[in-house]
């Protein structure tokens, strides 16, 4: 689901003026600081700027309560075009936007006025700065001038604004409620994963992390065998002519990590999409092979900046269930009714039961016919009607080389997220030569469909970890059972039962410490074990169990074969 155009319009507008205020708050504040650029994003703004002195959190509040006296103001805010001769002479001590000035083609560049404020810049504001009044300072971080870490390092203070004052409380409390659930906090509390300084971005799976992300490979693959899937490995460091051909070498450079031996280059793949396609090539194909449905489970290296990082949700290494799909053109609908099939009977398991398609289609710069596109839409809208799917379009949206079926799933937090990827692409195809053998003996090129169930496994389990608060499905945690004896009396009749539900692949432990009842329910609680079976003197007598469940609701007298029953029915996918 995205905002219409106007309100994504608007909201641009409304954010970049808050960068604006910002700045302008600053250079009042802090007379001696160096201006970058300051733009609106997709949530929010960001001013990049050069402090005389390094700014601290605490900062934050000085300058947000003088940008609100700003917006009490209410200072026009004006446009004009100015020499660049006088814009140079404006910003003779501040090299960063002399820089942007001989960037800008033309005599004259942009420049707006607020108040005392003046800014370069290309216009679209809103009128006045009372008309801010709905924003907030999000964060301080550190980045650097052009993105690039040879050039100097500068601060970012970012914020965000909106229209309405009901969005920012909205947007506050989403926030509120996400550093409550952040699933570093979770991750680290259950022992799951950590992050090191040794390997900033790359994460560490603790044994307890290890095992979920096993079994969510499992689930895929299962999903994978069941739909005609066929596994492949390919290598993480591949030549780097391989990447020159791709084209991720000369466009993608930058996110990727290099290594040379024997003189010869080589990259860590940042996509696993040419390995797949080597493999393609190693046998002629016949029409009736396909669709070709190639999966693997590809760890992917992609550099980010330190600033970008954010706990799973943006690693420098993920895996991806990746599956490249090598269609007949003709073949195309009948595999996209499948894939949306799939994604949604996998994003409905893990609970995500509100998911939202759309259908992203040509845009400007685009490669392949005219008669290639259309088939390439029709196939994905009738796909997503057969499936029974609603979908809206997004025009124009695609990527150059395809269109490409997005994916939206919300959380129970209400925040929208992308991991599911149905990606037509009629490029790599053309680039790499493939083909196959049709029906009349001639070679034809194939479509490949790049498709992704979960994406990266990392951000997935991120998302899921705070979707569920840490509370994983029964069939997915690591430990479901913890078999609490009250005291170490009942150790023995603790493990007969133990051993019968270990017999069932039931993954069970058993609290021997010496604790008082109450603190080993505590323990167990915060390890989010779905179960535990509470066995007293009582129980022991009766030959029964105490099930308390994590929530704290207990089911007293129940015989093992009960528990048994119940087991079976929550470890179903
Ligand atoms: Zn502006
Ligand atoms: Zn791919």
């Amino acid at each position: 689901m995205k905002l219409t155009k106007d309100k994504e319009l608007k909201l641009e507008v409304i954010r970049h003026s808050a960068a604006h205020l910002l700045a302008q708050a600053i250079m009042q504040l802090y007379p001696k600081t160096k201006l970058t650029i300051g733009p609106a994003t997709k949530d929010g703004f960001f001013y990049d700027m050069l402090p005389e002195e390094n700014f601290k959190e605490a900062d934050l509040e000085i300058i947000a309560a003088r940008m609100k006296e700003l917006v009490a103001k209410n200072y026009p805010i004006t446009h004009e075009e100015i020499s660049k001769e006088e814009a140079r002479r404006i910003y003779k001590d501040n090299p960063f936007k002399l820089e942007l000035i001989d960037g800008i083609a033309g005599e004259t560049v942009g420049f707006s006025r607020q108040g005392d404020f003046y800014d370069l810049c290309r216009g679209g504001h809103v009128a006045s700065t009372g008309l801010l009044a709905n924003f907030m300072l999000t964060g301080l971080s550190g980045s650097y001038w052009r993105a690039d870490q040879k050039n100097a390092a500068l601060q970012r203070i970012s914020g965000t604004a909106f229209e309405a004052k009901q969005e920012l409380e909205n947007y506050v409390k989403q926030k509120e409620l996400a550093a409550l659930y952040d699933h570093r906090k979770i991750g680290k509390e259950m022992d799951l994963f950590s992050f090191q300084e040794e390997g900033t971005g790359f994460p560490f799976y603790h044994p307890k992390g290890a095992f979920i992300i096993n079994k969510l490979k499992d689930f895929i693959r299962n999903i994978w065998q069941t739909h005609g899937y066929q596994e492949i490995i390919t290598p993480t460091v591949l030549d780097v002519s391989l990447w020159k051909q791709s084209g991720h070498y000369a466009h993608y450079h930058k996110h990727m990590y290099f290594c040379c031996i024997e003189e010869k280059e080589y990259a860590v793949k940042p996509m696993n999409c040419p390995g797949s396609i080597l493999i393609y090539k190693q046998n002629l194909h016949s029409y009736r092979e396909l669709p070709l449905r190639l999966a693997e489970f590809g760890h992917v290296h992609r550099f980010e900046l330190s600033g970008v990082l954010h706990g799973m949700f943006r690693t420098r290494a993920f895996t991806i269930d990746d599956t490249h799909m090598y269609c007949a053109p003709e073949q195309l609908e009948a595999q996209i009714v499948s894939s949306v099939q799939t994604i949604d009977k996998v994003l409905t398991t893990f609970g995500f039961k509100q998911i939202h398609y759309a259908i992203s289609t040509k845009p400007e710069n685009a490669i392949g016919s005219d008669e290639l596109w259309d088939t390439a839409i029709n196939a994905l809208k009738n796909g997503l009607s057969k499936a029974g799917k609603s979908f809206e379009i997004y025009e124009g949206e695609g990527a150059f080389y395809g269109p490409k079926i997005e994916v939206t799933i919300f959380d129970s937090m209400g925040r929208a997220w992308q991991c599911s990827t149905v990606q037509v692409d009629f490029f790599m195809p053309q680039n790499f030569d493939i083909y196959y053998i049709n029906n009349k003996g001639e070679k034809q090129q194939p479509v490949i469909v790049h498709q992704a169930l979960l994406g990266s496994l990392e951000r997935f389990f991120g998302i899921l970890l705070e979707d569920c608060k840490g509370h994983f499905p029964f069939w997915l945690c690591p430990t479901q059972i913890k078999i609490i004896p009250i005291t170490e009396k009942q150790l023995d009749y603790a493990n007969q039962i133990a051993d019968k539900l270990k017999d069932l692949n039931l993954r069970i432990q058993i609290d021997e410490s010496s604790e008082p009842l109450s603190a080993k329910i505590k323990v167990a609680q915060l390890e989010r074990i779905p179960w535990m079976l509470v066995l007293g003197q009582k129980e022991m007598d009766n030959n029964t169990i105490t099930l308390r469940y994590v929530d704290g609701k207990q089911e007293f007298g129940l015989n093992l074969e009960q528990v048994i029953t119940k087991a079976k029915e929550v470890n179903r996918i």
